[in-house]
């Protein structure tokens, strides 16, 4: 008889067979649906505080070996787990597809860049993290000085749903190759692929099996885990629930970082590629059914090219559709009441004069490809994050007004710049609020590993991916090293009265001519 993959095990009871979820498991136990048919994918236990300060436990002394393990043997595990998911690249993608509603092939792409960032993360921790000397300046001499990044032990890892390989790997992938041992918490709307990537965890790295674990349920077990006493809590998700989760943490003064929603625009100059602009617009909108916090929900078109731009969006969302299939553009909202969020925009839309040139409808779960014009910069759909496959387009005088209008929202996560002029580009994305900017693409930020990822504003603080990402989970270190002593220590007591008289000469010369 086959052996079963994981997918399948995840599809029986899979509170069971998900790795470390069996082992908490308490009475009470959740269902996650695949959100096209309402087939149940997995049932998971709701794993209360006892259960995650257990696990947070058990991280803990798996943290002190795995930091113990060195760059080198921290990045040798992470190339082996990277290596198992590319094996299973597709079995995985089956499992997103069903619970949360994407494209096969979209969750290809997602797997794809979580695992070009476990690739990144671990080749390149030990030079961004390990130790240095650094110059120990004039008043320490005769000390060496030096600096390295020490893991903070246990990394608590709340995730969304939207893309739940990709967004929670991005704190997973960068904490566990600064040497911190993670605990995740999935969204209760996709437990089977966090229960999946625990279980291929331990598969591929059984020497450091706890190193990486998961804790399954609702806000209730995410509270618990933000009261586990955890070294840093990285949060992605809503803003609202970003606000209960900081105030968890304050209670034990536990870090956090924060990755939260966008209402992230894009900007088309005069000289831009229209029709290039146009079709990254849709996309950038309307793929994943427009539930990515990157993705574009509003644009800012000038006058001189806003009617062109308007016509090829309008003729390319036309030619999209929703559905369950393989040729589907995006599948059904993950969760339901996503679709009732984007009724209401539309409602509050028109009713303030917006019009409705594509799609407006909701069916189900279903929301059609909608494009919206001369929607007031005050009404929802322009304000507040959509996370639907719609799109608001505006008319601006110029670039600057585009830009003014860009910045005046709440968010600032990322953005797009359409322009034929590098340094006019260059300029505006400079300028742009957010902290991610594409210019002549949309969303290609989040491919470059190199790059940091976080926002500002109602998006959240904090920095996953790149150079700031290892950083992030990491407490910085501080040492100083005396290599011989000096015949008056200015740090005791014992020092003679004018020495302080010569230091502050010697500072006149040094900084004293400067004005
Ligand atoms: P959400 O805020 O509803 O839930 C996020 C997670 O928080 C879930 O795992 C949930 O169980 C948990 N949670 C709920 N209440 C909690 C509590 N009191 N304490 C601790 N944890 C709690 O968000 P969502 O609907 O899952 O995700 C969509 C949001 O995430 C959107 O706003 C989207 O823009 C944002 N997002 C941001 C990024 C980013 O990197 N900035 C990436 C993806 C998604």
């Amino acid at each position: 008889m086959r052996a079963m993959s994981l997918a399948e095990q995840l599809d029986t009871v899979t509170a069971s067979t998900a790795g470390t979820v069996d082992r908490h498991a308490t009475a009470q136990t959740f269902e996650s649906t695949n959100p096209a048919t309402g087939a149940v994918v997995g049932v998971f236990p709701v794993h209360d505080a006892a259960a995650v300060a257990e696990t947070v436990e058990q991280a803990r002394a798996a943290a002190l070996a795995w930091a113990d393990l060195g760059h080198d043997g921290r990045r040798a595990r992470l190339t082996a787990f990277r290596g198992y998911l590319a094996r299973r690249m597709h079995e995985l993608a089956d499992l997103v597809h069903r619970e949360n509603g994407k494209p096969h092939a979209d969750a290809i792409l997602e797997i794809t860049l979580a695992i070009d960032h476990l690739a990144w993360a671990g080749s390149h921790a030990r030079k961004v993290l390990g130790p240095r000397r650094v110059p120990a300046g004039l008043l320490a001499a005769n000390h060496t000085a030096h600096l390295e990044y020490r893991p903070l032990g246990v990394v608590g890892v709340i995730g969304p749903w939207n893309y739940p390989v990709f967004t929670p790997m991005g704190s997973i992938a960068y904490a566990l190759a600064a040497g911190n041992a993670v605990v995740f918490k999935p969204s209760e709307h996709t437990p089977a692929v966090g229960a999946w990537l625990a279980a291929a965890w331990r598969a591929a790295v059984p020497d450091a099996a706890d190193a990486f674990q998961v804790v399954t349920g609702d806000g209730s077990t995410g509270a618990a885990l933000c009261r586990a006493g955890v070294g840093k809590l990285a949060f992605t998700g809503s803003a609202p629930t970003g606000r209960k989760v900081m105030a968890a943490c304050a209670e034990t003064l536990t870090p956090v970082l924060m990755e939260l929603g966008g209402k992230d625009a894009m900007i088309v100059d005069d000289d831009a590629d229209v029709a290039a602009a146009a079709d990254a617009a849709v996309w950038g909108a309307m793929s994943n059914a427009g539930q990515t916090c990157i993705g574009i929900e509003r644009v800012y078109a000038t006058e001189a090219v806003y009617d062109r731009f308007v016509a090829e969006v309008t003729a390319k969302a036309r030619d999209l559709r929703p559905g369950s299939d393989d040729d589907a553009a995006y599948g059904p909202m993950t969760m339901a009441s996503q679709a009732d969020v984007v009724r209401r925009h539309l409602d509050d839309a028109t009713a303030a004069g917006g019009r409705v040139l594509v799609g407006g409808t909701v069916d189900g779960r279903y929301v059609s490809p909608t494009v919206i014009v001369d929607a007031p910069e005050t009404s929802a759909a322009v304000c507040e994050e959509t996370f639907g496959p719609t799109i608001t387009i505006a008319k601006v005088r110029d670039a600057e007004e585009a830009l003014e209008r860009t910045n005046a929202n709440a968010h600032g996560l990322a953005g797009a710049v359409y322009s034929g002029s590098r340094a006019r580009a260059m300029d505006l994305a400079r300028r742009m609020r957010s902290g991610m900017t594409s210019i002549n693409s949309v969303l290609t930020f989040a491919s470059v590993p190199a790059l940091p990822f976080g926002g500002v504003g109602e998006s959240g603080f904090g920095r996953i991916h790149g150079e700031d990402g290892l950083k992030e989970f990491t407490r910085a270190k501080a040492i100083t090293r005396k290599r011989f002593s000096l015949p008056v220590d200015l740090m005791s007591f014992g020092r003679p009265a004018q020495a302080t008289d010569a230091l502050a000469r010697v500072m006149g010369i040094v900084h004293g001519r400067h004005r």
